[in-house]
This record gives structure tokens, C-alpha cells and sequence, in this order.
């Protein structure tokens, strides 16, 4: 499937012309990115082309490259892209990934820079006017390898599994077992992990059960159960 952002993609021309006017600020952002953790280049080079702005309402378009995360309404945020940066980093390491599952899609940034990089991706959002939005500027972008769902994400899509990756943007206080069983051998699954105090977490399906990491502090809004 074409995909512009993809390193491999010989329709690159029209991820360059998205970005042009903001290709200076971008870079600056994602050099910061560089030295402040050790990063994926595969993500810090797509970073560097999706326009972060598309996925913030105008007003605040003129931070978008901030190393900030920033109010999308609805009472939800932008992650920071360091945020971004880091998990889709975690993420990535190890065996290649084929199908995705994130939770929270929130502007659909994240959703963008998972959607270049790995074939299949599925994406849950509870509040249905986030996920209307993200899908433009997703289709905008010309990035179709990704299936937008509406609904509650906390136990994952059960039936639909199972997924190489999941990544969950929003901070629960446990996870639900579900989410695993979602898992492949291999296979990652990084969320933050707390209630008063988060901690990004990855965990990874060994053959001899779960393998779990703590990546660093974490500030992301909660998890919440049910529909938007
Ligand atoms: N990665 C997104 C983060 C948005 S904030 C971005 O950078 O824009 C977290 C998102 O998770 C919010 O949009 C919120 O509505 C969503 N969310 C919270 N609980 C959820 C749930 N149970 N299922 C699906 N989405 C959920």
C-alpha cells in the first residue's frame, strides 16, 4: 500500500510539500528530541516530515513545534513529542512489526507517526469528534494503511487480535488482562502505568510469559471506561 511517509516510498514528494513551510522548525524540534534521549532514527526521521500543526487547531499551530504537549478539547491533550518519540522508539524495538493496536487516538499525531512505519495499524478513540478529526487530517496525509475505531479501547479490541504492538496514550492504574491476551509472542505493549504517580511501561510476551520494563515518568490523562 503507498504510504508518502514511508523511508522506502517513492511517493515522498507529497510529504515534502505538506510540510514545506514548517520543515526548519520541525527539524529543530526533532534535532532537541535527538539529545534528549537515545531515539529510533526511523522515528526521529519521520518526525521530522509529518506537520505536527495539521493535528492542533490553528490557534496554537505557531507551538506545534514546542517540545509541549497541548490541549486538543474535550479535556485531552496533544502528547509531547518527546512522549512520542519515546514510545514509538520502544515500540519499534525488537522483531518487526506488522499489525499495531493503539489506544487513544486522540489529534491523531501518535497515530501518524506509528501509521509510517509499520504496515497495519488500528486505532481506538472513546470521544467520536476526536476520531472524526484525526481521520481527516489521516486522510489528508494519504496515510490508509490505518483503521480508526470508535469506542472504549481499556480492554483492547477483544477477538481482533492478536497485534505486535500496543501502544495506549491515556494512563490507567492497572491493565486489563484482556490487553494481553492481544498480545503476540514477541510482541510490545507500552502504556503509562499508574494513578497518582504514572510510570511508561513496556511490557513484552516472552515464550516464557511477560517481560516488563519501566521506561521513565509519565504525565498523560486517564484511561477512561465507555463511550465518549
Ligand atoms: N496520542 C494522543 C493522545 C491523546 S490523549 C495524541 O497525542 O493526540 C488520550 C486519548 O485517549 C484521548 O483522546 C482520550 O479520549 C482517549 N481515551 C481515553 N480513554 C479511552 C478509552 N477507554 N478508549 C479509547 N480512547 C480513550
Amino acid at each position: 500500500m503507498s504510504n508518502p511517509f514511508r523511508a522506502d516510498s517513492s511517493s515522498g514528494q507529497q510529504a515534502v510539500g505538506i510540510g514545506m513551510t514548517s520543515q526548519r522548525t520541525r527539524d529543530r524540534l526533532v534535532d532537541l528530541l535527538a539529545e534528549l534521549l537515545p531515539l529510533d532514527p526511523r522515528v526521529l526521521d519521520v518526525m521530522r516530515q509529518i506537520p505536527r500543526h495539521l493535528f492542533v487547531e490553528e490557534a496554537l499551530a505557531s507551538r506545534a513545534y514546542d517540545n509541549v504537549s497541548l490541549p486538543i478539547g474535550y479535556g485531552q491533550t496533544i502528547s509531547q513529542p518527546l512522549t512520542v518519540a519515546q514510545m514509538t522508539s520502544a515500540l519499534l524495538q525488537g522483531p518487526p512489526l506488522r499489525r499495531v493496536l493503539e489506544i487513544g487516538t486522540g489529534s491523531g499525531y501518535q497515530t501518524a507517526v506509528l501509521a509510517a512505519l509499520v504496515p497495519e495499524l488500528v486505532s481506538i478513540e472513546r470521544i467520536s469528534a476526536l476520531a472524526a478529526h484525526a481521520r481527516r487530517v489521516l486522510r489528508e496525509l494519504g496515510l490508509r494503511n490505518v483503521a480508526l475505531v470508535v469506542g472504549d479501547g481499556s480492554q483492547g479490541l477483544p477477538g481482533k487480535g492478536p497485534y505486535d504492538g500496543i501502544l495506549i496514550t491515556a494512563a490507567a492504574a492497572t491493565l486489563a488482562p484482556a490487553l494481553f491476551e492481544q498480545l503476540a509472542e514477541g510482541g510490545r505493549l507500552i502504556a503509562p502505568v499508574g494513578a497518582r504517580e504514572q510510570a511508561l511501561r513496556r511490557f513484552t510476551r516472552t515464550e516464557n510469559g511477560l517481560q516488563e520494563e519501566r521506561l521513565g515518568a509519565a504525565h498523560f490523562v486517564p484511561l477512561q471506561r465507555g463511550r465518549g
